[in-house]
């Protein structure tokens, strides 16, 4: 039991491609998810607990049962926009839910854990690439309430000798490159499956959220990293601590920009297809250009992203869009039903 994690949100995009690399290295995941976003199908490499990360009996009840000696804390809110309309919502399942997991760990002797942060925390960076030393002054609430969270990690690092490696991501994107999982929002708000929808007819067009920005183009610019590389990224971490203690935090990302227009131009490359667009208003909440400086992970985690190329994430993306549509309940009847480990 020594090797079981506890993977809060691990039925999400993320955390799913989290629970491969995981059982991949070694690791006994077990995904704890109230299933209010992520999906039942996407646990395939261990149990899955359906509880709720605001009910400490949940996940004491989860703990007690599992023992996991780390913990990996994926589940939260994440759209920027709706957390600007609800703040609520995001300060109460982000910081609060987060404490509860935080205190769990202290109350159980559980003392490494892997925290889901962001590039949001950033804000509007004052220059370019962001390293790790760049202020943090979030300009909406779903980066404000990841940034307390890593506050409360450092404090309970002094208090009680919690480590915790917080991972700022910059713009996940692409699915497995084997095709067993892959990204399936609802509402899907992010920009690459909605362009493979308005490609395939699903949608009738992409909306470009600002074309008068300060960027060469006008559009946003954004550094998209394979979410399998997030997801040994993750790993590496976990591996980092548990040789060193201590609370620390790291970019992930390619360290290249993309504007919406140069994606929207390499999703028709890959597909080969036209991607009707539309020029609509600024979205509120979205900086201009956020591009990582990951020099950080590279050299201390030993970190590599490996399907760095923009066209190749876009197109791990498309073979599971194509899967989607071919196989909607994706395998979900064609293999043992996750919940079915419970
Ligand atoms: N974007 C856009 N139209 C859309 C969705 C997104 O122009 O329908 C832009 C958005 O403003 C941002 C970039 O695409 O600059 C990436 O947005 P996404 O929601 O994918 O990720 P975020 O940057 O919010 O994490």
């Amino acid at each position: 039991a020594d090797r079981t994690v506890l993977v809060t949100g691990g039925a999400g995009y993320i955390g799913s491609h989290a629970c491969k690399a995981l059982a991949q290295a070694g690791y006994a995941p077990v995904t704890f998810d109230n299933l209010s976003y992520g999906h039942q199908w996407a646990v395939k490499w261990g149990p899955l607990v359906i509880g709720d990360i605001l009910d400490r009996a949940s996940l004491d009840a989860a703990i007690d049962r599992y023992r996991p000696s780390a913990v990996m804390h994926f589940a939260a809110c994440a759209y920027v926009g709706e957390s600007v309309a609800d703040p609520g919502k995001y300060f109460r399942n982000n910081v609060c839910g987060s404490l509860n997991i935080i205190e769990a760990m202290r109350d159980h002797g559980i003392r490494s854990i892997v925290f889901s942060s962001t590039c949001a925390t950033y804000g509007i960076p004052e220059s370019l690439p962001i390293t790790e030393e760049t202020p943090q002054r979030p300009i909406n609430p779903y980066g404000a309430s990841k940034l307390m969270v890593e506050r409360i990690l450092q404090d309970f690092g002094t208090a009680h000798r919690i480590n915790s490696i917080a991972l700022r991501y910059f713009n996940a994107a692409g699915a497995d490159p084997e095709n067993e999982i892959g990204e399936d929002h609802d509402p899907e708000t992010h920009l690459i499956p909605l362009a493979l929808d308005a490609c395939s007819g699903k949608r009738s067009s992409v909306t470009l959220f600002g074309s008068n920005y300060d960027t060469d183009d006008g559009t946003c610019v954004r550094d998209y990293i394979h979410v399998s590389d997030l997801a040994d990224a993750h790993v590496k971490a976990l591996q980092a601590l548990e040789r060193s203690t201590g609370s620390s935090a790291y970019n992930l990302g390619n360290g290249w920009g993309f504007s919406v227009r140069q994606v929207i131009d390499t999703v028709e490359s890959v597909t080969r297809r036209r991607v009707p667009v539309a020029i609509g208003a600024r979205r509120a909440g979205d900086p201009p250009a956020l591009i990582s400086d990951a020099t950080r992970a590279r050299e201390e985690l030993l970190w590599k992203p490996r399907i760095s190329s923009l066209s190749d994430i876009v197109q791990t993306a498309w073979a599971w869009h194509e899967r989607q549509q071919l196989d909607p309940m994706r395998g979900h009847f064609a293999r043992p039903v996750a919940g079915s480990w419970r």
